[in-house]
């Protein structure tokens, strides 16, 4: 229940927009005020303004924001901005769209946050739930915002979490909350470590004993977390996996790092009641998401991997330790965030047989592997010829695993697109087969 009338969005972007949308149907008078100028904003979004014919502002935030009697903050606005602290003297709450969402929400919500994992793992819950008969949504950070739920003909909500939108509940408050993990990511945004760890914990804030806390008991940081918890505590952990009955190679998504979230999701299950058996059918059969560790095709015994999603080094040094002890072809490179590259460059050397550089970031890359004494390196130009530099230097048995580290904005749209231009190029270039569900 939305008790507010008068409510400014701050932020034109999914979010506001959905927020904006759910709120006009309820019959609230909405306002939109969004920094860039209208010049700056996407056609799809302001088409969506104009048929849902709600009122807004462009080019910054106006006094006319501290009218309404609630503000919505999008996701990506940081919370110490001039109108968002004259709202706080004002008295004006200021809530996350989550939070908005989670007063509308009558269904049990299964909310996951941590630094990386959240997609896989909500999507893997989703599966899990559905596998066992269960209707869900999966919403959130992925597929629609949670504010567009309609959760009438639901059993759960399951929602992928960032740590910004925490920062702004008030009472959300999940049935199963979990935590996958956390690590050194987004400081700016939340100042210090701890600042970010304080973020996380708003997830459980709320709970109380009749909900649950999901957690890693292998991540200390989670591990001291979850100790603040009111709620009951499942703490899940790679040493001691008695929640699922199948032996953890039969695990379709590779590594250890899956081997993680399928943990979690497995624990989820276990509390919403899910069979052992159903579990086990979905670990099997769970193909990962797309462009993260992705299986391609296979070619004259090479297999292709898309991980256009690995756009830092952490998360290379994720798929490369996956895929240790195999022969590794890597494409590496885009746009260059101006991280740290000297950790990268030590496990390339210890674990890479080749390495094609691609985009912006070739030169740094280049000067990080030289100085690491690593010099089985080649520059191309283009997505296509990195696909036909690495797959002649791979041999049976071999893997081409783009994995760059890197944003993709130089040549791409998004990593998305990246890593659909690269499937496209491995199916034309090495035309070779689905690959085979065993690959381990
Ligand atoms: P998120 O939604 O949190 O970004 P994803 O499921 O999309 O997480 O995975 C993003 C990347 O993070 C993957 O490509 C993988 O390299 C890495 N990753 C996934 N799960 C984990 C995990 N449990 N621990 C560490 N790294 C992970």
């Amino acid at each position: 229940m939305i008790k507010e009338q008068r409510i400014a969005v701050l932020g034109l972007a999914k979010s506001g927009l959905a927020a904006a949308e759910r709120l006009k149907g309820l019959g609230k008078q909405v306002f939109l005020s969004e920094t860039k100028p209208r010049s700056q904003i996407s056609p799809a979004s302001l088409k969506a303004l104009a048929e849902l014919g709600l009122e807004a502002e462009f080019g910054g935030h106006s006094q006319k924001v501290l009218l309404a009697d609630l503000i919505v903050i999008s996701p990506g606005i940081p919370l110490d901005i001039p109108i968002v602290r004259q709202a706080a003297a004002k008295g004006i709450p200021v809530i996350s769209e989550i939070e908005l969402a989670y007063r509308l929400l009558t269904k049990p919500i299964i909310a996951i946050t941590g630094t990386n994992g959240k997609t896989t793992t909500t999507t893997l819950i989703g599966e899990l739930l559905k596998a066992a008969g269960k209707k869900v949504a999966v919403a959130g950070n992925i597929g629609e915002p949670l504010v567009l739920v309609d959760d009438t003909a639901l059993d759960y909500i399951i929602a992928e979490i960032s740590s910004y939108q925490l920062e702004t509940i008030v009472d959300f408050r999940p049935w199963i909350s979990v935590i996958l993990n956390i690590q050194p990511d987004h400081l700016v945004r939340h100042g210090d470590m701890s600042g970010y760890i304080k973020a996380k914990a708003r997830i459980f804030i709320n709970q109380t004993g009749d909900d649950y806390l999901v957690f890693n008991e292998d991540d200390p940081a989670v591990k001291k977390m979850a100790k603040t918890a009111s709620c009951r505590l499942k703490g899940f952990s790679k040493d001691c996996f008695k929640i699922i009955t199948l032996d953890p190679k039969e695990i379709k998504i590779p590594g250890r790092h899956n081997l993680e979230n399928s943990l979690a999701a497995a624990t989820v299950a276990d509390i919403c009641g899910v069979d052992k058996q159903v579990v086990a059918e979905v670990l099997k059969n769970f193909p990962g998401v797309e462009h993260r560790i992705e299986m391609v095709a296979e070619g004259n015994g090479v297999t292709y991997y898309n991980d256009s999603k690995a756009t830092n080094p952490d998360s290379t040094l994720v798929a490369l330790e996956t895929f240790a002890g195999r022969g590794i072809v890597l494409i590496l490179g885009g746009k260059d965030k101006g991280t740290e590259l000297a950790t990268l460059s030590k496990k390339i050397k210890e674990f890479v047989k080749f390495v094609v550089l691609i985009g912006e970031a070739t030169d740094r890359f280049a000067a990080a592997l030289k100085q690491a004494g690593y010099s089985a390196v080649s520059r191309v130009n283009d997505l296509e010829a990195a696909v036909r530099t690495a797959g002649a230097k791979a041999v049976k048995g071999d893997i081409v695993l783009l994995s760059p580290a890197c944003a993709s904005f130089d040549m791409f749209a998004n990593f998305e697109e990246r890593g659909r231009v690269f499937k496209q190029i491995v199916k034309e270039v090495v035309g070779g087969s689905e690959p085979s569900p065993s690959f381990k």
